[in-house]
């Protein structure tokens, strides 16, 4: 059984509540309204615990799911084990998705990430009932596992829909992109999300393999705040490779409009020349102070050293990442290239309470390479 931290400390009370005094974190200093930890500092030490478990104390760990995996709906210390080593120990779920098979247990997807063959066909096997009750979830978790078999599937399934597709918003081939893939008209598949994971966070270091926060000389057209390159990849950095980019990419955007617009869209050349589009902007006031706006762009954030685990996001730590699964705040959303047409591959996500202290959600950044473009699109609770 794991011994997590002390939430207690984030519990705020009522009488904390009316009391609204500014106290600082003991950790970081940051200004919040109750005691104990700020909510960034519990979550990193959520994060160690986890990162630091012995092999022991993760299969017994492991167990514990196995045993109690009909809680996980509770939100609770199942939920949080599974999330927790899923994300900062790259957990194999096979006997974890036996078990959840065996008591009907089908959220969160990811628990079937290693399903075997044998519990992959039988989920299978629930999808081609024509009455499947819980078509939404067995087919978020066949797309979590998305192996040939199962693109096989959803292709005949998107071609030739049963009885339960009525009940249903999207195709198939929208369910595969939970799994970060999906397929065209002709089945081909194509991989949504990169297999490598790095992290970004703030350390005292040099390292110039990205840059978050780049101040430009231009303001925007469309509020006046000043612009900047939220991303600037230095494609010819070792642990970047994998991107297949030759040069340097920067994403330019304007830090008050990229979550006040349906989506930003970029076009850049390799050599650092880019440049944008915001899309349908809600509104044209800039809340951006200019206090905030020097955090935003003298920051010390770097990029991990070593790679992480492809599903680091989706533990609790509100951090920033390049390549990966993404954690949805909201719906899974893979923007389609404004050019060619083909959905876009998840290229970064950063957490905007990371680089803008206090405030919420994720910007999302995805990318044909094919046609040299970006989009960038923000969620939030
Ligand atoms: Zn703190
Ligand atoms: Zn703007
Ligand atoms: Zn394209």
């Amino acid at each position: 059984m794991a011994i997590l931290p002390d939430h207690s400390s984030t519990q705020i009370t009522q009488r904390e509540m009316t009391q609204n005094q500014p106290i600082p974190c003991p950790e970081c200093d940051r200004i919040k309204y109750f005691e104990g930890l700020c909510y960034a500092c519990n979550n990193r030490k959520l994060r160690e615990h986890y990162e630091l478990m012995t092999k022991d104390q993760i299969e017994e760990t492991i167990k514990n799911i196995i045993d109690k995996i009909e809680t996980i709906d509770q939100w609770e210390d199942v939920y949080k084990d599974f999330s927790g080593l899923l994300a900062y120990q790259d957990i194999d779920t096979k006997e974890i998705s036996k078990s959840a098979f065996e008591k009907n247990v089908f959220y969160p997807p990811t628990l079937y990430r290693n399903a075997s063959e044998e519990t992959q066909d039988k989920l299978i096997e629930l999808i081609l009932k024509p009455d499947c009750k819980e078509a939404n979830h067995i087919l978020s978790c066949l797309a979590v596992i998305g192996s040939e078999k199962v693109r096989e599937v959803f292709y005949e399934l998107e071609n030739n829909p049963l009885p339960w597709r009525k009940k249903l918003h999207v195709n198939p081939s929208f369910y595969a992109s939970l799994g970060g893939w999906t397929f065209d008209e002709s089945g081909k598949r194509t991989e949504l999300n990169y297999k490598e994971c790095f992290s970004i966070a703030n350390e005292e270091r040099e390292d110039n393999a990205i840059i978050i926060g780049e101040a430009k000389s231009e303001n925007c057209s469309v509020c006046s705040c000043q612009t900047v390159n939220i991303l600037t990849l230095n494609g010819n950095d070792k642990r970047l490779s994998f991107l297949g980019l030759n040069g340097t990419l920067k994403i330019p955007i304007c830090p008050n409009c990229a979550s006040m617009c349906e989506k930003t869209i970029i076009r850049y050349q390799l050599d650092g020349e880019s440049s944008f589009e915001i899309i349908e902007p809600f509104a044209d006031e800039n809340y951006i102070l200019e206090d905030d706006f020097k955090k935003l762009t003298t920051n010390n954030l770097k990029l991990s050293q070593s790679k992480k685990p492809p599903y680091f996001s989706c533990g609790n730590d509100d951090v920033s990442t390049i390549g990966g699964n993404p954690e949805w705040v909201q719906d899974w959303q893979y923007e389609s290239c404004p050019d060619c047409q083909k959905k876009m591959k998840l290229l970064s996500a950063i957490s905007w309470d990371q680089v803008l202290e206090g405030s919420e959600g994720i910007l999302y950044i995805e990318i044909c390479t094919d046609c040299s473009v970006v989009a960038t699109f923000h969620q939030q609770t």
